[in-house]
């Protein structure tokens, strides 16, 4: 048999023992296809390629992982390095293997500035995970790492050192974190090797000799623990270990201790059958040998966040010399070793399996809550498809010198801008991703390198970019701008620039400057006085023809008294064949006196708002506001349907009608901040409807509030009240 062909047959004498083997025609398949791709390709140790996706496999198999992860790890760097594409893959294998194939590809390409690993770990482990799409893509690179790092001696040492350091700061953790530690402490102990070769050996070498010594004495433990645990009835496998060299390094290097100090180099573990036998035997050790205070550990009661569970305790032994005994149970132990790929082999299995599956997700879960961005989608989690993608929040970028910069999903350059620094985004003028000019409104993807281009001479961002951001500290920046733009020179100015345009375009200015008319271009842009409206037309946000325009439009709509086109009349008559109710919303229809009015729920308009309606098929009219996106968006063939209408004026002695809208708030976090708001609301009589919170890691709350109010003028009152909550820096009304 060649070399390869035994691999070949350790693979399947894994898979077999696991139970993992469905059919060994297709893994010999994707065997001898890979055989065939990498070709004469050699590694760096003159080995053929095709040892080392085999090598992957095996320890894929090993940790008992499923047939399409053992296919995909045997044909992982074939889409990368040989002719044969992801298609080919998923038509001999299946779309699950090809996307793993090209999972796995991706994370390869993904490569960073090695000076950056140690400060970017965190950032860039969180980025891996979002990249992954399926964890099993994880599991597949882990392994592709082990055996890189296994052979790593054929490397230069510059190499070696750059691979070891980013395997102990990212691959490390990451099989810590699903708790693989099968992995972790090979991973580790190879890092370390080559990071510390000096330390490394001289470890190796002082514990061989501390073994020698005391191998006697852990012996003699053993022996007593066993036979006590057998007059006790309990079926026990109990042996003594020495701890993982770089762990017990670690421990030196932050306890600042010689490896004599170290006192539990060696600890006895006890392995059982039932939970409940593991405090039998905690108690019969407790009896045996002093237990050292402070040192007791029960992670069977209390899990640790990767699953691991196990009772540690230290003991003094008749010498007076410290040990630690472990105890878990034959799954804890399982578990301790494989993670969750410890859960992988049970997918297609009955009963037992359903639970393997749902304890699988609520692993997943926590890695999410880890990455600490989690909407709580448990119709998503109940799926079994695992894209942690679409689960994810965040996006992760590249700055051009290799940071990290987390950002909200749906991210535009503008975000990341001001992330950055608010001085870059004032003055940014343009971006590039991955090194193509790109629109200002582009959407980032997690992986991307983004460089933004800026200018000395820009006026500023833009009132539209407040509609391309994502993020609320890019929000709240551009918002700051614009205040600390709202100066005296400013009003004038802009207040000049409209005279001369109207002049200019022969429009009588004093017939729109008008207050029904500014009112509604006061409200369209967010502001609260005509002043600020002027000062954005003199810093240049906004463009003088832009608000003249829109002047002129009300203008005409507000003459315009009569209903011209033809489909409208046709919907109207439509409309009155049936039984219709008085409008007694306050709202009065143009042309009509007798319709049914109901509220767009999608942006819920109240009095003060520019408004429009939409005839519906046989329920009347729909009120909408005019910046409602599904009126903005509504195809061509629908706007014959749209019909004017406004606000009727309130009648003397009558109760006001009551609407319901909702506001945006965005704050600090701190303590109270939710009492505070609804605190503000309750003093101003307002009736909560809903209110429903979110918070991010950047540390902003969003609170999203309906409540019941008679129009604009009271919530812009309701709004400057909540403004001077303290933390409290947008509100914005939401739209549809
Ligand atoms: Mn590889």
């Amino acid at each position: 048999m060649t070399e390869d062909q035994e691999l070949f047959s350790q693979i399947l004498a894994n898979m077999k023992k696991n139970g993992t083997l469905r059919d060994a025609s297709r893994v010999e398949e994707a065997y001898l296809l890979a055989k065939e791709a990498h070709g004469g390709q050699l590694r760096r140790s003159g080995e053929p390629y095709i040892n080392h996706p085999l090598h992957v496999a095996i320890i894929l198999s090993e940790l008992g992982m499923d047939e399409d992860t053992v296919v995909a790890g045997i044909m992982h760097d074939v889409a990368e390095d040989t002719e044969m594409t992801l298609e080919q893959i998923g038509e001999k294998f299946g779309p699950d293997v090809a996307e793993m194939v090209d999972g796995v590809t991706k994370l390869t390409r993904l490569t960073w500035d090695g000076g950056k690993v140690e400060q970017q770990a965190e950032n860039l482990r969180k980025m891996f995970i979002a990249m992954a799409r399926d964890i099993r893509v994880i599991i597949i690179k882990l392994a592709d790492r082990t055996h890189n790092m296994r052979t790593l001696q054929y490397m230069s040492p510059e190499k070696q050192k750059e691979k070891a350091r980013e395997t102990m700061d990212i691959y490390a953790p990451l099989a810590s974190r699903l708790g693989i530690s099968k992995l972790k402490v090979e991973l580790d102990n190879l890092s370390l090797k080559y990071l510390e070769p000096e330390a490394y050996n001289r470890l190796v070498m002082e514990i061989d000799r501390k073994k020698l010594s005391r191998e006697g004495f852990i012996d003699s433990i053993v022996d007593e623990v066993k036979a006590k645990l057998a007059a006790a009835g309990i079926e026990a496998d109990t042996y003594g270990r020495v701890k993982h060299y770089f762990s017990i390094y670690k421990k030196m290097k932050t306890q600042n201790k010689s490896l004599d100090e170290i006192y539990d180099l060696f600890a006895v573990r006890v392995i059982v059958n039932t939970v409940q036998d593991c405090y039998a035997v905690l108690g019969i050790v407790h009896e045996m040998y002093t237990p050292l205070p402070g040192r007791f550990k029960d992670y069977v009661a209390m899990p640790k966040p990767n699953h691991y569970q196990s009772i540690h305790t230290t003991v003094i032994g008749k010498n007076g010399l410290p040990f630690e005994i472990q105890i878990r149970t034959h799954e804890m132990h399982h578990t301790a070793e494989y993670g969750i790929a410890a859960h992988w082999k049970y997918k297609e299995g009955g009963k037992a399996g359903l639970t393997r599956e749902e304890e699988k997700l609520s692993w997943l879960r926590q890695i999410l809550e880890w990455q600490n961005e989690m909407s709580d989608d448990s119709e998503f989690l109940s799926s079994l498809k695992t894209d942690l993608n679409l689960l994810s929040d965040d996006v992760y970028v590249f700055t051009p010198t290799g940071d990290v910069k987390v950002l909200p999903k749906g991210s535009t350059p503008i975000d990341f801008a001001y992330m950055v620094h608010s001085a870059v985004g004032n003055r940014m003028v343009g971006a590039r991703v991955n090194e193509r000019l790109v629109p200002i409104n582009y959407q980032l993807n997690t992986g991307d390198r983004v460089e933004i281009i800026t200018s000395q001479n820009t006026k500023g961002p833009s009132r539209d970019w407040l509609g391309m951001v994502a993020s609320a500290q890019a929000r709240n920046k551009i918002n700051q701008w614009f205040r600390s733009q709202n100066k005296e020179d400013n009003i004038d100015k802009g207040r000049d620039l409209l005279e001369r345009y109207c002049k200019a375009k022969n429009v009588d200015m004093s017939e729109l400057l008008k207050p029904e008319l500014t009112e509604k271009v006061i409200n369209k842009y967010g502001f609260l006085e005509w002043d600020a409206v002027l000062a954005a037309i003199g810093h240049g946000g906004l463009k003088e023809g832009q608000v003249v325009n829109k002047l002129l439009e009300l203008k005409k709509k507000q003459d315009k008294r009569t209903i011209t086109d033809e489909e409208v009349l046709e919907a109207i008559a439509e409309n009155k064949r049936q039984p219709l109710k008085k409008t007694n919303n306050g709202i009065i229809v143009e042309g009509i006196d007798d319709v049914a009015v109901h509220f767009a729920r999608c942006c819920s308009p109240i009095p003060g708002d520019e408004i429009v309606g939409f005839i519906t098929r046989g329920r009347g009219v729909t009120i909408h506001r005019t910046d409602c996106l599904n009126i903005i968006n509504l195809p061509e063939i629908e706007r014959g349907r749209l019909i004017s209408v406004e606000w009727a004026a309130a009648e003397e002695g009558k109760q006001k009608e009551r609407y319901t809208a909702e506001i945006a708030l965005y704050a600090k976090d701190r303590i109270g901040i939710t009492a505070d708001v609804s605190r503000t609301l309750a003093e101003q009589d307002i009736l909560i409807l809903t209110l429903r919170t979110y918070g991010n890691k950047q540390g902003i709350s969003t609170f999203f509030i309906t409540f019941e109010t008679e129009g604009v003028e009271e919530i812009s009152k309701v709004i400057q009240k909540l403004y001077q909550i303290d933390g409290v820096f947008d509100i914005q009304r939401t739209v549809g």
